[in-house]
């Protein structure tokens, strides 16, 4: 029987492991694919305090890590499929079902984060690994010397436009609006360099290509002209959706899925807590999810020293 399970290990899931540890709960960590989450999208991250020149996301997340391991938290590589409340003796706990074993824990934090949206546009699905990418990071090498197209005009559509020109002959960002949702300092960065275009008011109504991308066609949003641009890949940077599907309806969650919380992280069912992108709140960036961490492991505390 854990103290508490703790699904994820994104920013927010180390970090409410690293409290947990400091608590001297009795901790497990799982994470589907490797620690990290959603960053690892990123290539740098600019705006995480106490590295003025950015840190390399990669080295951000092996710190993480290091710090969580020194505390003595058992991380395991396993996808959660899901949890549910049960009583043992007159105690409330949970049952935490992996693909291989189950576990017991008195209280469970989900840091389960988020994956990038799909456009939902015709061709896109055919064409993943054919030109379409969700992640410049791992495949902006693949795109040396080429064209591509960024769609979105968010943070990381822009973080991405950057790095990528780093790579490409040419980076077309697409966006539906006259102005971009970005924080201003990466827009001046990305205006700053001669081969990134800026496509505004225009969305990209499809996907052209046969065995790999070849073009897309471009709506103008104010007439509905549609014109075509040729390029070798399209990366599409439009949000987030949470990770939330495992949850199913035990937790109280929003009309896109994220997880309802109140600021001490504590989620509708008693002993659940919830951090990071998978819920419901207004920013989301790797500095809160660290706080969120820190105050859900902090409230799982408390909630246990109560039971
Ligand atoms: P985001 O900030 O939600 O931006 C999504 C962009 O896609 C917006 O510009 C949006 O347009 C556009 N969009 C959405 N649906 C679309 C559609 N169907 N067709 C065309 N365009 C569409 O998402 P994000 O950039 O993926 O970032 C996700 C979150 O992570 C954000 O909160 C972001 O701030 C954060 N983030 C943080 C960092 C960091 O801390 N360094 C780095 C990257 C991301 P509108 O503007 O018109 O809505």
């Amino acid at each position: 029987m854990h103290d508490v399970i703790i699904i994820g290990a994104g920013p927010a899931g180390l970090t409410a492991a690293l409290y947990a540890g400091r608590f001297r709960l009795s901790t497990m960590v799982f994470e589907r694919l490797s620690a990290g989450g959603q960053i690892i999208l990123s290539p740098t991250i600019e705006n995480y305090p106490g590295f003025p020149q950015g840190i390399a996301t990669f080295d951000l997340i092996e710190k993480f890590k290091t710090q969580v391991e020194e505390v003595g938290v058992t991380m395991s590589s396993g996808e959660v499929m899901r949890f549910e409340p049960i009583v043992i003796g007159k105690q409330p706990c949970f049952t935490v079902v992996t693909e291989d074993a189950s576990f017991e824990s008195k209280s469970v934090i989900i840091a389960a984060g988020a994956n990038p949206r799909r456009l939902g546009v015709k061709g896109e699905d055919a064409l993943i690994g054919r030109g379409v990418s969700y992640c410049a990071t791992c495949d902006a090498p693949l795109f040396k010397n080429k064209e591509v197209v960024i769609v979105g005009g968010g943070d990381r559509a822009i973080e991405e436009a950057i790095f990528l020109s780093g790579y490409c002959k040419k980076v077309m960002v697409v966006h539906r609006r006259a102005a971009l949702r970005a924080s201003k300092i990466l827009e001046e960065k990305a205006r700053a360099i001669a081969t990134i275009e800026f496509v505004l008011e225009y969305v990209v109504e499809e996907v052209i290509g046969n065995q790999k991308v070849e073009a897309v066609a471009l709506r103008k949003v104010s007439t509905g002209s549609v014109m075509r641009r040729d390029c070798d890949g399209v990366f599409i940077c439009v949000g987030i959706e949470p990770n939330t599907g495992f949850i199913k309806n035990l937790l109280h969650l929003d009309a896109h899925g994220f997880i309802i919380t109140d600021q001490t992280m504590q989620t509708s069912l008693s002993g659940v807590f919830a951090c990071g992108d998978c819920r419901q709140k207004s920013l989301y960036q790797v500095v809160s999810a660290c706080s969120d961490g820190a105050i859900a492991a902090d409230s799982a505390h408390k909630y246990l020293l109560n039971l």
